[in-house]
């Protein structure tokens, strides 16, 4: 009978190097195409796919600058490491 207690190690646990996630989008009523950075996503995602299964591209707020049409049709997603500081 043993019982092993095996350590976990989490590495480190700040992150150097954080995902940023930009849309295109083109607007529905002039087809002005524009792009975005997104905020606020949650850390477990981290890539493109996992963006769009998460349904949040769907919550996203959008406003045409030049006509100010609130439809935006995503045209595409890039997502890109950028290093914070800690
Ligand atoms: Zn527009």
């Amino acid at each position: 009978m043993s019982s092993q207690m095996i350590p976990e190690y989490y590495g480190d646990d700040y992150r150097s190097e954080v995902p940023r996630f930009q849309i295109f989008l083109n607007c529905y009523n002039c087809q002005r195409p524009s792009s975005r950075y997104l905020q606020a996503i949650p850390p477990e995602i981290t890539t493109e796919d996992e963006l769009i299964e998460s349904g949040l591209l769907a919550k996203q707020a959008f406003l045409c600058g030049k006509c100010e049409c609130p439809i935006g049709t995503i045209t595409g997603v890039k997502v890109e490491w950028i290093s914070v500081p800690y």
